[in-house]
């Protein structure tokens, strides 16, 4: 199947796993073509997450405005080089991990008046390869929320990555413990979880943006 009949059929089923919140869907382009990023675009994709932010500015650069006619989501670890790219071109950023990077982030988008908004990344599987803030570390970070708001950049939520190993019922654990962290901490914060191999748990345990790739664009380049 093509990139647009794979993003309707998972429209689809969203609606009919939660019809009366639909998450938002990101179709994760990174390492896929221009060509089928544009495929994405004739079949109604408007969010689009990209891993390398000089890879994804180039992709997009002249496919239209952006914040308008695409949005674009950094979804990999946040490191310091990244940040001041992201003016112009990237609306979301979801894996902030750091305090140090957090601070950079905030004055360099007030600085630039670029509206940007971020995920707290909370690595809630332990794993190493895997980045973020701990469970604890993030919870003392929204203890104190007038660090995280600038005006024109903004935290938007948090963001976790379910288990390598895939399993169903890690997974469901990990989702629902960021669901009970947002409530407690964040109430009127939004979750990104769910990938193309957990996103049906994802939208079940309340997810807000789901980021797909390989289940939309096929295999990797
Ligand atoms: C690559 C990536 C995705 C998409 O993964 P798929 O398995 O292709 O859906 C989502 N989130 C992050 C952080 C990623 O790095």
């Amino acid at each position: 199947m093509g990139v647009s009949e794979n993003y309707k059929s998972i429209i689809q089923e969203i609606g009919s796993i939660r019809p009366e919140r639909p998450p938002v869907l990101i179709a994760v382009s990174k390492y896929q073509p221009q060509a089928k990023v544009r495929d994405g675009l004739a079949g109604g994709v408007l969010h689009f997450g990209e891993n390398r932010v000089q890879e994804g500015s180039e992709k997009f650069k002249d496919l239209g405005i952006a914040g308008k006619d695409f949005i674009l989501h950094h979804i990999g670890p946040v490191q310091s080089s990244h940040i001041r790219k992201y003016p112009g071109i990237f609306s979301y950023v979801h894996g902030l991990g750091s305090k140090k990077i957090l601070e950079e982030l905030l004055s360099r988008m007030e600085r630039e008046k670029w509206e940007l908004k971020y995920f707290l990344q909370v690595n809630l599987t332990g794993e190493d390869s895997k980045s973020g803030f701990s469970k604890e570390d993030a919870i003392s970070l929204l203890k104190n929320k007038s660090d995280l708001f600038g005006e024109y950049c903004k935290l938007e939520g948090l963001m976790t990555m379910g288990p390598s190993s895939g399993d169903p019922e890690i997974t469901r654990t990990v989702f629902r413990e960021l669901a009970n962290i947002r409530k407690e901490f964040l109430p009127e914060g939004k979750l990104s979880m769910g990938m193309s191999g957990d996103y049906r748990i994802a939208i079940e345990e309340g997810s807000d943006y789901l980021r797909i790739g390989t289940a939309i664009f096929g295999e990797r380049e």
